[in-house]
């Protein structure tokens, strides 16, 4: 029987979703674990940090890399596991992208302290308490990670081999990943493991594709038909700029797509490639182009735009800070 593999799993500023998408894959873990010795795991496994820095450089095959990284532990880790295994893959959209936690990237390292810490309703500020690096106590110097004024996806911290897209990973992305490890078939280095087209193509209402779209609406102020493209219904949905690979779940659910796979290869940024998307499509009137005026009123039905257009990729956008007055 050939040699098994050595795996590691690690998780930085993440929710714990990827984590539940290994499990996810069920029976075919056993699979996995068939041929791959599991030696880092910290959601399931105590493996102590001495434990890893013990091991020779490159000791791992594959390390997947779960969460973005957003203060210094989780930049030593990365560091650390970039030494230790011959092949690390962003995993899911915060490793990838920065998703969710990028969102941060509005604000900077204070104003994130100053709403978790000192302006919370609900919190007892008069101690004006906020977490050190350094806090000295009786029994000697306690420390904590330094929190970053930023947000960052994998590889703005370290070099990266492989991307998992999605948030979390569909469970068939990461067994056609696995696969392709398995297999010694993985592509160049770079590569994003998953489908290379665009949602809309894997789209069971892709036959109505909008080619107008009247008006923008939220989720709430429409009674989605089934079966219509959410364009046509006035309902923004990012699949004109997502990669497929997720089988639809969230149309299938009767939600419009938010993004969460990342652009497709030949797109730079998500959130321009939908405004573009959005701007050839949107019509109040068939016959004529929208007025300066029209458009300024169409875009302030965009509640939240940065939400809407970067979910899943203000940390690695073009444009991934705010400008502060
Ligand atoms: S990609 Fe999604 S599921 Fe995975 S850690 Fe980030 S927020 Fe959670
Ligand atoms: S825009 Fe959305 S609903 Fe319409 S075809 Fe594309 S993925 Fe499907």
């Amino acid at each position: 029987m050939a040699e098994k593999l050595k795996f590691g799993f690690y998780w930085a500023a993440s929710c714990g979703g990827c984590e539940i998408a290994v499990l996810d894959t069920n029976e075919k873990l056993l699979d996995i674990v068939e041929r791959a010795d599991i030696l880092l795991w910290p959601v399931a496994m105590d493996t102590k940090k001495a434990d890893v820095e013990a091991m020779p450089d490159g000791h791992m095959d594959v390390v997947f890399f779960n969460g973005s990284v957003r203060n210094s532990e989780q930049e030593e880790w990365a560091h650390l596991l970039r030494k230790k295994t011959k092949t690390l893959v962003a995993f899911g959209s915060c490793a990838h992208h920065g998703c969710i936690p990028g969102l941060a990237n509005l604000h900077s390292r204070r104003e994130v302290f100053d709403t978790a810490y000192h302006e919370e309703p609900s919190l007892d500020d008069s101690a004006g308490t906020e977490p050190k690096t350094s806090c000295k106590v009786e029994e000697g110097e306690l420390t904590l990670p330094k929190f970053y004024d930023g947000v960052y996806p994998l590889d703005q911290v370290t070099d990266v081999d492989y991307y998992i897209p999605g948030c979390p990973p569909p469970v068939p992305v990461i067994i056609a990943a696995v696969q392709a490890i398995f297999d010694g078939k993985l592509p160049e280095k770079g590569t994003v493991l998953a489908p290379t087209k665009a949602l809309c193509d894997e789209c069971p209402r892709n036959k109505h594709v909008a080619k107008k779209m009247p008006g923008i609406k939220r989720t709430w102020e429409v009674n989605a038909d089934q079966e219509k493209c959410f364009l046509e219904q006035g309902i923004i949905c990012m699949g004109p700029a997502t990669r497929a690979g997720c089988e639809s779940r969230c149309i299938n659910g009767n939600q419009p797509c938010t993004g969460c796979m990342g652009p497709t290869p030949e797109v730079r940024d998500q959130g321009a490639k939908i405004i573009s998307a959005l701007g050839s499509i949107l019509k109040v009137d068939e016959e004529k182009e929208l007025t300066e005026e029209e458009t300024r009123q169409l875009l302030s039905k965009v509640k939240d735009p940065v939400g809407t257009f970067y979910m899943y990729g203000l940390a690695s956008a073009t444009i991934n800070r705010r400008r502060k007055k």
